[in-house]
């Protein structure tokens, strides 16, 4: 199978779909990224568009490639319209079920036939997501990691009845993308998010029941086992939200109750402290700030 014409479409212009829109564009596919939302597809090409100009500054892209790639991007707020070209679907929306499997019933309806549906889902059962189109064998995880253009892996998510045709050519373009893909099946969290939430679990039970603070936690592992970043900043960078939803994902689908959110998660998704993306988490976020600053909350 062959993506010839090169046309993607990005469904959700959020923190996701702007970066996998951006690495397609770059790599000269034709992008248009679909949004319900207006303010978010403008704010998606701003922030392409600030992206592009880092890598411009630090010398690895040159003024006619950020042209380029800018020019191989549209922005489109009706599904139809958004899709109807398409060869290849990513689908990056809101990590909720019941939304994915609307959307997915909508691009079977209006995508081409022989197109590739694929979705960013973190967690959500690729299976349970391509069951409500008439095309399973052609529908795939293609999950990227954040930020999409400077992260290496893409997980690629077989669900039950995925073609060996459609991974191979979705391993292939990931390749054209310059990314690392690396094949799993469709189970609960996938490969990632089943290692990486417990983690992150299990660090916001550290604060919860006053082991350590905040600092504490991520110093001992970022210098104690040499992670980049600490699991707690972490959280607040992926979306405290986002993490609540995975976690749900691997409770009901192992039905364990390790991994139940811890009630802290909960209360802070509950208040609106979602991390980064809403100014606070367990850390505060100012704008034009890179200072890294507790929250009042744990101090
Ligand atoms: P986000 O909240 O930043 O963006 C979601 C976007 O989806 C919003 O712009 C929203 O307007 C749009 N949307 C909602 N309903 C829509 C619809 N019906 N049609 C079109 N657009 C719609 O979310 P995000 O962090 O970019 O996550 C997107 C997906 O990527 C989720 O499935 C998430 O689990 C996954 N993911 C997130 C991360 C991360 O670090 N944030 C990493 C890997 C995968």
């Amino acid at each position: 199978m062959n993506l010839n014409g090169g046309i993607v479409s990005v469904i959700g212009a959020g923190t996701m779909g702007n970066g996998i829109a951006h690495v397609f564009a770059q790599a000269g596919f034709k992008v248009t990224i679909v949004d319900v939302s207006l303010a978010q597809l403008d704010r998606a090409v701003i922030n392409i568009t600030k992206n592009l100009d880092r890598q411009f500054a630090k010398g690895t892209i040159t003024e006619e490639q950020k042209k380029a790639t800018l020019a191989n991007i549209s922005i489109q707020s009706n599904m139809i319209e958004g899709v109807q070209h398409a060869e290849l679907v990513v689908e990056a929306a809101t990590e909720n079920t019941t939304l994915k499997l609307e959307i997915f019933e909508q691009l079977d309806k209006y995508a081409p036939k022989e197109a590739i549906l694929a979705t960013n889902t973190s967690s959500i059962s690729i299976t349970k997501i391509a069951a409500v189109t008439g095309r399973a064998s052609k529908v795939i995880g293609m999950h990227f990691m954040n930020p999409v253009p400077v992260m290496k892996l893409v997980e690629i998510i077989n669900g039950y009845a995925t073609k060996k045709e459609v991974t191979e050519t979705i391993v292939e373009l990931s390749k054209k993308l310059g990314k690392v893909p690396c094949v799993v099946n469709d189970y609960p969290g996938f490969i990632a998010n089943r290692i990486l939430m417990p983690m992150i679990n299990e660090a916001i039970y550290s604060l919860y029941e006053g082991v350590a603070g905040v600092e504490e936690i991520d110093t001992v592992m970022k210098l104690g086992m040499a992670h980049p970043m600490g699991p707690l900043q972490l959280a607040d960078f992926i979306g405290l939200d986002v993490c609540h939803a995975i976690l749900k994902v691997l409770h009901d689908g192992f039905g364990n109750p390790k991994y139940a959110p811890c009630p802290l998660l909960v209360n802070m998704v509950t208040a609106g402290k979602l991390g980064v993306k809403s100014g606070e988490g367990f850390y505060k976020y100012e704008a034009g700030s890179k200072e890294l600053v507790v929250s009042e909350r744990f101090k």
